[in-house]
């Protein structure tokens, strides 16, 4: 076969894939978003029909046919070129999808299905006992599925690739016990902190909270001509097409902080989406990296700008206007410590930026335990528990507010919690580079400029979709390799000059 055709043909298979399983993310946004309840049977059909048409067009043997007729000439010579990272990424994709048997798909769809429904159940009661059998269950197919797959000894690096591809298991260990080691002390050097004043609560009127957040996306750079924010009962971004980026969110009237932000992670999320190779879209060249890289670019948005001094220069005037009688007497300071409040406590989603990836690097630990057969689902509490108390110095009164607050296990996400983290590694590592390049940013912000950040983040990661696997892309656009330095570097100078102006004390 004529090498230049396979791989037009190649592309054309994997657009109208791509374009497929839109159809399937738009009817997931319409069940978020509009679908009035007693659509949800009719709904399950459509989407089970279009994911039975997906899972087909993945696995058609064409590709292999294809594939290697390229593979076998000396049609790619770059490796770095679009063809060759397109022919390196279907090719790991389809031998993936290959060779997962379709017995195995379906157990896995319907074991997590009830677990899921289960664990909702047994979350309610606070009863663990009656997950644990599911949660067995669940890890015993997902040892399954990463045989079927292959792997180097180590299963877990087999459920890893599907996230973060080139990412191992050991590697990680070593960055997370590198990351423990500098923020535990840290955690702990907070821990007398004085508190700041709780002025994120009380009562906020929503609409005001929503055109508040749109001003805020809008300087960010996000392009409401291709993309549209709507209210959702969990935070959320989903690419649709080129032209056409969702984000779904939610305001808390008691609550002004945790809307925002949700807010602004997002937005993160949809630059990165908004700024891909238009003229890739339907290819791996069109796509983003890894789940990491993803939630580098939500972080460093959330995080790195929207917790900063100058973003709050610019934007807290205009929060006061909007917000007159709870921010009147308030003074910028303040506010500021109150968006940058360290406190160790139980529930992940809550968590503030410093300790959030001790609640990760338990769930890394205990997952690796529960694959390799070491920990039994039975003994996840007492695992959670213990290890709550060594990271975080808490221990959960109940499984509720302890192992079973997660659904991602339930979900058979497996190698999944770890990207959270190697996300907020990333932010630091990306924005530190970020100024090197442009210079220091906090004026920018204090000016309410952001659009060359958002171009700096465009030129040198998002418009090169697949092309370098996440390690690569990190080592290209910083100059080293994936390290906590960073992250360690940008948390100790923020919050430790924080307690220092607040406490005025040892
Ligand atoms: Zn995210």
């Amino acid at each position: 076969m004529n090498p230049e055709k396979a791989y037009a043909e190649l592309v054309r298979l994997s657009r109208d894939e791509t374009v497929l399983s839109s159809c399937v993310d738009l009817l997931e946004w319409d069940q978020e978003i509009y679908m009035p309840r007693d659509g949800v049977e009719h709904r399950s059909d459509q989407s089970a029909l279009l994911a039975g048409l997906v899972h087909d067009r993945g696995t058609n043997p064409r590709y292999g046919e294809l594939l290697s007729a390229i593979e076998g000439s000396d049609f790619i010579s770059d490796p770095d070129s679009p063809e060759a990272v397109n022919v390196r990424e279907l090719r790991r994709g389809y031998d993936r999808d290959c060779k997962i048997p379709r017995r195995l798909v379906q157990e896995l769809a319907r074991a997590t299905a009830r677990a899921s429904k289960v664990w909702a159940q047994a979350r309610k009661e606070n009863d663990f006992k009656s997950f644990a059998p599911w949660l067995d269950k669940v890890f015993a197919l997902s040892r399954e599925e990463a045989d079927a797959v292959g792997h180097n000894g180590d299963r877990y690096d087999a459920l890893l690739e599907d996230y973060e591809p080139g990412m191992t298991a050991e590697k990680l260990s070593a960055l997370f016990t590198r990351l423990s080691a500098d923020l535990v002390p840290l955690v702990d050097s907070l821990r007398g902190q004085e508190a700041p004043p709780n002025v994120l609560e009380g009562n906020f009127d929503l609409d005001r909270q929503r055109v508040f957040t749109d001003s805020i996306v809008s300087a960010m750079g996000f392009d409401f001509d291709g993309g549209r924010f709507d209210l959702a009962q969990h935070p959320f971004c989903t690419m649709i097409g080129p032209g056409d980026v969702r984000i779904g969110t939610r305001y808390f009237q008691n609550h002004i902080g945790r809307g925002i932000f949700a807010g602004l992670h997002e937005a993160g999320h949809a630059l990165y989406e908004q700024g891909l190779d238009r003229a890739h879209y339907g290819t791996p060249m069109g796509e983003a990296v890894s789940l990491g890289i993803h939630e580098s670019q939500s972080r460093l948005w959330e995080n790195l700008v929207g917790r900063s001094e100058g973003f709050w220069l610019h934007f807290y005037p205009q929060l006061q206007g909007s917000f007159h009688e709870a921010f009147q007497d308030v003074s910028l300071e303040t506010f500021r410590r109150a968006v940058n409040r360290v406190e160790p406590h139980l529930i992940r989603v809550e968590a503030d930026e410093v300790t959030y990836n001790l609640h990760i690097i338990v769930r890394f630990e205990l997952e690796r335990a529960l694959l390799s057969g070491d920990l039994a689902a039975a003994d996840v509490p007492g695992a959670w528990n213990e290890a709550y108390q060594r990271y975080l110095g808490v221990t959960p009164k109940d499984d509720r507010s302890g192992c079973l607050q997660d659904i991602h296990w339930a979900d058979g996400l497996i190698g999944y919690f770890p990207t959270y983290s190697l996300g907020n590694v990333f932010s630091a590592q990306i924005f530190s580079a970020a100024e090197a390049a442009i210079g220091p940013l906090e004026d920018a912000f204090a000016e309410g400029e952001f659009l060359e950040l958002r171009r700096w983040l465009g030129d040198n990661i998002h418009r090169h979709g697949m092309r370098y696997r996440s390690e690569a892309l990190i080592e290209r656009v910083t100059g080293n390799s994936p390290d906590p330095s960073a992250l360690i570097e940008s948390l100790s100078q923020r919050y430790r000059s924080n307690a220092g102006t607040s406490a005025g004390r040892a």
